[in-house]
């Protein structure tokens, strides 16, 4: 399959791939917007048995599941048909109203589509259509899926961070696609260990909660794809864009530096451009 994706010309597989990477962006709107609700159905139900509610409270609404129903207007109800559901065009088409009852449809969803067919062509140009370039589309889509809802929710779902821990470290098992496996398992334990003793640290010394425990995971998870060389560079990253956007967003919306801002999209932003740039960005640091 390779052989035959590398023997066409780059630019037919770029387009290729941002055709596919639409599709899935498409498909991570649905994730970002409906595994939360699935999890929140999931706590709630566990609370109820826990506390033997069963019969005494009201049954819980089913949240929808990821592949079905299919997808509804949020303001009429109207299943939304296929040609209305093209990623990116059919927003565009419509003009980010609903076909039926007008309601707005959030710049969030072509936005999302966009940035992952556009991601997707820069992992592939970067990495070429090989196991090196497939791994990193699924490292990348999964850090879009858990940069929207932890954007939404202050929340990395384990469902997402914990499979993509032990991805990286089967991704590096035989093929050392990123990293040796020796580095990929230093990487997952100091990860979470080096942003748990940040978190103590810091509660130590203000008496605050700065980060949650899916940011520990999601940095392991950095680690086993990348390695353990790479987790300074990462959390330098996250920090720098974290304080650049935190600055603007207190200036810009006013916003109290007490409001909690999800750390996760910063990690992943910089856990992306780490998997890109992060060999260049280690040597520029240790012999610069
Ligand atoms: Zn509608």
């Amino acid at each position: 399959m390779f052989e035959s994706l590398q023997a066409l010309p780059l630019a037919v597989v770029l387009v290729f791939v941002f055709v596919i990477g639409l599709l899935v962006g498409s498909f991570l709107n649905v994730v970002i917007l409906r595994m939360p609700l699935k999890l929140m159905q999931d706590w709630r139900q566990q609370c109820r048995e826990l506390l033997e509610l069963k019969d005494s409270v009201t049954e819980v609404e089913a949240a929808p599941g990821l592949i079905k129903p299919r997808s509804r207007c949020p303001q009429c109800g109207t299943t939304i048909a296929w040609y209305d559901n093209i990623p990116v065009l059919s927003w565009l088409i419509l003009r980010a109203r609903c076909r039926v009852c007008g309601a707005r449809i959030g710049l969030r969803y072509p936005l999302v589509e966009l940035t992952t067919g556009l991601l997707s062509v820069w992992v592939i140009a970067h990495f070429g259509p090989g196991p090196e370039g497939l791994s990193a589309l699924l490292l990348t889509w999964a850090l879009i899926a858990a940069t929207g809802i932890d954007f939404d929710h202050q929340l990395l779902p384990d469902q997402i961070t914990l499979p993509l821990l032990w991805a990286g470290l089967i991704i590096n098992l035989n093929w050392g696609l990123f990293a040796s496996l020796e580095d990929a398992v230093i990487g997952a334990v100091a990860g979470y260990l080096l942003l748990w003793g940040v978190f103590h640290l810091f509660r130590l010394l203000t008496g605050k909660e700065g980060m949650g425990y899916g940011d520990f995971k999601l940095l392991a998870a950095l680690g086993a794809w990348l390695g353990w060389q790479l987790l300074l560079v990462i959390i330098l990253l996250a920090s720098a864009v974290g304080a650049v956007v935190g600055i603007v967003l207190m200036i810009v919306a006013r916003r109290g530096k007490d409001i909690p801002i999800a750390f996760g999209p910063y990690l992943a932003a910089a856990g992306f451009i780490a998997l890109m740039y992060g060999d260049a960005l280690l040597a520029f640091w240790l012999y610069p």
